[in-house]
C-alpha cells in the first residue's frame, strides 16, 4: 500500500510513491513550470501520477492517498496555495479540489515544514519524541511544530511560520513589512545578502561560512551574529514549546557543528528554564527525499 508524494517547490515538483515503511518506490520530479496555469501543471502532475502507476503495475486502488507538501502560507482547511512569495502564478490556487478531479484516494494538504517534521518523527530525527520543534534554515526559515504527540498545524495549516518572529527590530525591512525578522537576518539568502554587503561582491551562503571558517576578518563576525540570531529563535521555540528536542535541517543547517555547537552555546546560557538549557539540537536525519517523504507521511501517519 503506497502514498503518493507531492513536494511543491518553487522550482521543481518532485513526485513519488512511498510505501508504509517510508521507502522511495520510484520518483521523478517536474521543474515547477510558472509560465503555465497551475491547472496545467495538476494536469501534467496527474498524468505523470498515472504514468508511474502504470510503469510499476499498479492501480489507482493500491494507493492509500495523495499528500501534498507546499509552501506557505496557504489554506489547508480550503485546500488551497495561498500566497507563497516564490510561487506567485498560484496564489489562491485549490490545488486539493483540482487533483481531485483526476483522483479519488484522500488527498491531504500541508505546508512543507510541516510535512518535513512528520518526516523525522516517522523515519528522522525525531522518532522517540512526543515533544520536538523542527526547524528548516534555508531560502527562508519555517518550522513544524509537534507538541503532545500532535502535529500543531493552527486553523488554516499555518502554524510555525517562526520565520517571521521579530529577532532583531534595528535590522532591514522584511517581504512582511515588520523589521528584522528571523529569516530576513538568518536564512541562506540573508547570510548571502550580508556577506556580499561587506564585501562588494556576490558571495553565496555556503561561501560566507567557508570564508568564516577560514577566519576571514569581515566574514567571520558576521557568521558569529548569524549563528546568535539563530540561537535567538531557538531559545524563544524552546521557551514557547519546552519541546524535548530541537531538530535543524534545510541548506544552511549542512555548515554542521559550527552552528549547532554556537546555537547549543547560546541555548545553554539564554533558556529561561534550566531543563530547556539542556536542550538536545540536533541535525534533520532526512536530507535527500525529505520534501517526498514529508508529503507521504502526511497519508501514512496520522497526525
Ligand atoms: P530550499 O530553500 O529551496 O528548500 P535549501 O534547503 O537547499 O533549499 O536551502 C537553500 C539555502 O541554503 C540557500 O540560501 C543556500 O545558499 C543555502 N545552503 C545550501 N547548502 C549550503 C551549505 N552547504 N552551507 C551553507 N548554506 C547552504
Ligand atoms: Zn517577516
Amino acid at each position: 500500500n503506497y502514498a503518493i508524494g507531492i513536494d511543491i517547490g518553487g522550482t521543481k515538483t518532485a513526485i513519488g510513491l512511498v510505501d508504509q515503511n517510508g521507502s522511495v518506490r520510484v520518483k521523478t520530479s517536474l521543474p515547477t513550470d510558472q509560465t503555465i496555469t497551475p491547472e496545467i501543471m495538476v494536469d501534467r502532475m496527474a498524468d505523470t501520477i498515472k504514468n508511474m502507476l502504470v510503469g510499476e503495475g499498479l492501480n489507482e486502488s493500491d494507493v492509500l492517498g495523495i499528500g501534498v507538501g507546499a509552501p506557505g502560507p496557504l489554506n489547508t482547511k480550503e485546500g488551497k496555495i495561498a500566497e507563497p512569495p516564490n510561487l506567485p502564478s498560484w496564489w489562491n490556487f485549490p490545488v486539493v479540489n483540482s487533483l481531485a478531479r483526476h483522483f479519488s484516494a484522500p488527498i491531504r494538504l500541508e505546508n512543507d515544514a510541516t510535512a518535513a517534521a512528520l518526516a523525522e518523527k516517522w523515519l528522522g530525527a525525531a522518532k522517540e519524541a512526543e515533544h520536538f520543534v523542527f526547524i528548516t534554515i534555508s531560502t527562508g526559515i519555517g518550522a513544524g511544530i509537534y507538541s503532545h504527540g500532535k502535529l500543531i498545524t493552527g486553523a488554516t495549516g499555518n502554524a510555525g511560520d517562526v520565520g517571521h518572529f521579530v529577532v532583531d527590530p534595528a535590522a532591514g525591512t522584511c517581504v512582511c513589512g515588520q523589521k528584522g525578522c528571523w529569516e530576513y537576518v538568518a536564512s541562506g539568502t540573508a547570510v548571502a545578502r550580508q556577506a556580499s554587503a561587506l564585501l562588494g561582491r556576490e558571495v553565496s551562503s555556503k561561501e560566507a561560512f567557508d570564508l568564516a571558517a577560514a577566519g576571514d576578518p569581515m566574514i567571520g563576525p558576521l557568521v558569529q551574529k548569524i549563528f546568535q540570531y539563530i540561537g535567538i529563535g531557538c531559545v524563544t521555540l524552546i521557551n514557547t514549546f519546552d519541546p524535548e528536542k530541537l531538530v535543524i535541517g534545510g541548506g544552511v543547517s549542512q555548515v554542521g557543528a559550527p552552528l549547532f555547537d554556537a546555537v547549543k552555546a547560546y541555548v545553554s546560557k539564554h533558556a529561561l528554564n534550566p531543563s530547556g538549557r539542556k536542550t538536545p539540537i540536533v541535525p534533520a536525519a532526512l536530507h535527500q527525499d525529505a520534501g517526498l517523504i514529508g508529503a507521504a507521511a502526511l497519508i501514512h501517519i496520522p497526525y
